[in-house]
């Protein structure tokens, strides 16, 4: 291993291909965002190892396309099983990395890195294609589905595990062979789970995982002709390239990207409830998910009490060190990251804005290892207009903007005003209420009188900016098939 200045060893991974760690010969350094150290240095992968991880990938198809659904199925439980029983070693090292809290990746990150196996090794033993008749032409039609081939995943950094394992599970459970490439901010889960593919019976070359960067690594998956289909989650900017670097191939694309996602609480809201959950929507894993809320919009007559209440709540929520059972948050992932999220906050008070609470206004107190963590405070900016960048730009950092509305019509238009459609949140006791805004916002989720709960079977994804695509039980399963119409006439 190689030593660092002080001569503590760094962590070195490895690419996966073919069933093997192969090293690299490139790296870039990784970062505890919680110390500001270098602790790991992932593989700088470019074109020639992309290839030779499709290559691996595209030998392994043939058999494992024609196994059972029920065969395929017992890996990816057995690989459950093994995430599971080390979830622990998962989850402190995802906390390490990325910075959030062990006790967010103990309870969220790592139980569904392992569901999302469990989940398509069972959902693909029960899908069922379509026929119709056409007695009238003696006809009858019916479609079969198949694997595409050899799918390319790229993933965030935000939920590093849960994200790849969302992508991997449902393309293989399909019958696909996978090249996978998880962000060059967070690759050690990733590359942990290759250690585990061997013993859950995985085949050599199924699951090919290949570290590096985005124009490198990333880039060489997405323009390779033998790679059909790409996955991706990530930002919008990333997503336009990827668009137009598999234009040339027409590959199949799934694209999961960012959002600027409201939460409308009128009047009539359970208030008590709506500030818990509303302060975790906007906080939670340092605001760090694309479904957090950024925008709040609150009705007139409960602004006040509103307002104060949600700071108040904010102020409790605790950003400290990750491995600390009692902090709420950790650290962002990187310095360029905290930057970018306290350059919003001043470009708020640039423009007239109030901070509340966070940024310039609580200090942290933090051990003296984690002076240079990268860390801030819950913030909550007011006195924003609807056309100011912190109401209209993703920010994905622990800042949320809240204002007043006066009726429904105007909220509805209000919270559609971005270019983003991910998720959005709808306080009210007013069923119908309820109803009626859900069915006008231009989101793919919506949440009522909640946040964040996840039937897995139902599509996930967003409109307009936020994404190309859903992702979900049915919509993986077609995702990652091509289907075939045949019509025999009899
Ligand atoms: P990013 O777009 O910078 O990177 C995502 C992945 O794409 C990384 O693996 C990166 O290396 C890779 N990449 C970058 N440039 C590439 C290129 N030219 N070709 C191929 N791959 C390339 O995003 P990020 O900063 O890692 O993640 C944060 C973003 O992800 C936010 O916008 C967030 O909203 C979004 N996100 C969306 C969802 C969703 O499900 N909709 C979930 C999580 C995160």
């Amino acid at each position: 291993m190689p030593k660092m200045a002080d001569n503590r060893t760094h962590l070195v991974l490895e690419n996966y291909i073919g069933g093997m760690f192969v090293p690299c010969s490139r790296h870039i350094d990784s970062y505890d965002p919680s110390t500001g150290e270098v602790y790991c240095r992932v593989p700088d992968s470019d074109k020639e190892e992309v290839e030779a991880a499709v290559k691996a990938a595209k030998e392994a198809f043939p058999e494992w396309s024609s196994k059972s659904p029920a065969e395929r199925a017992k890996v990816l439980h057995k690989l459950a099983d093994l995430i599971e029983a080390h979830l622990e070693e998962f989850a402190l090292a995802e906390s390490k990395d990325q910075g959030k809290t062990i006790t967010f990746a103990r309870t969220v990150d790592i139980p569904r890195s392992a569901h999302n196996f469990r989940f398509f090794a069972s959902s693909v033993l029960h899908h069922t294609t379509d026929c119709s008749q056409m007695d009238h032409m003696g006809c009858v039609n019916y479609t079969v589905r198949s694997p595409v081939g050899v799918a390319g995943l790229i993933s965030p950094w935000n939920l590093p595990l849960y994200l790849l394992t969302w992508k991997i599970a449902p393309a293989i459970a399909t019958g696909n062979t996978v090249v996978a490439k998880p962000s060059e901010m967070t690759s050690v889960t990733a590359w942990m789970m290759c250690k585990l593919l061997e013993e859950a019976g995985m085949p050599p070359g199924v699951v090919n995982i290949v570290f590096g960067t985005g124009p490198r690594a990333g880039d060489a998956l997405v323009s390779h002709p033998d790679v059909p289909l790409i996955s991706f989650t990530g930002s919008t900017g990333t997503a336009r390239v990827i668009t137009e670097h598999s234009a040339p191939y027409c590959k199949k694309l799934s694209l999961e990207l960012g959002g600027k996602n409201p939460a409308i609480i009128f009047q009539d809201a359970n208030l008590e409830e709506c500030i818990a959950t509303t302060v975790r929507s906007s906080f939670s894993n340092q605001g760090e998910i694309c479904l957090c809320t950024s925008r709040i919009f609150v009705e007139r007559s409960i602004y006040p009490e509103f307002l104060q209440k949600f700071v108040e709540a904010a102020q409790r929520w605790r950003t400290g060190v990750p491995t600390d059972t009692s902090s709420d948050n950790g650290a962002l992932i990187s310095k360029e990251h905290l930057e970018k999220v306290r350059g919003y906050v001043k470009l708020a008070q640039a423009e007239g804005g109030k901070v509340h609470c966070g940024e310039g206004v609580d200090t942290l107190e933090l051990p003296e290892r984690n002076q240079n963590g990268y860390f801030m405070p819950p913030t909550v900016i007011t006195d924003v207009t609807d056309t100011s960048r912190c109401m209209q730009e993703e920010i994905f950092g622990p800042v949320t903007c809240v204002v007043p509305f006066d009726s429904e019509e105007e909220v509805i238009r209000r919270a559609n005003g971005v270019k983003y459609g991910l998720s959005a949140t709808v306080w009210s006791r007013d069923v119908g209420r309820v109803h009626r805004v859900a069915r006008s916002l231009q989101a793919g989720l919506v949440w009522t009188n909640c946040w964040l709960i996840r039937d897995l079977n139902l599509p996930f994804g967003g409109m307009k900016s936020s994404g190309v695509g859903r992702e979900g039980g049915q919509d993986s399963y077609h995702f990652f098939t091509e289907v075939k119409t045949i019509t025999i006439k009899h």
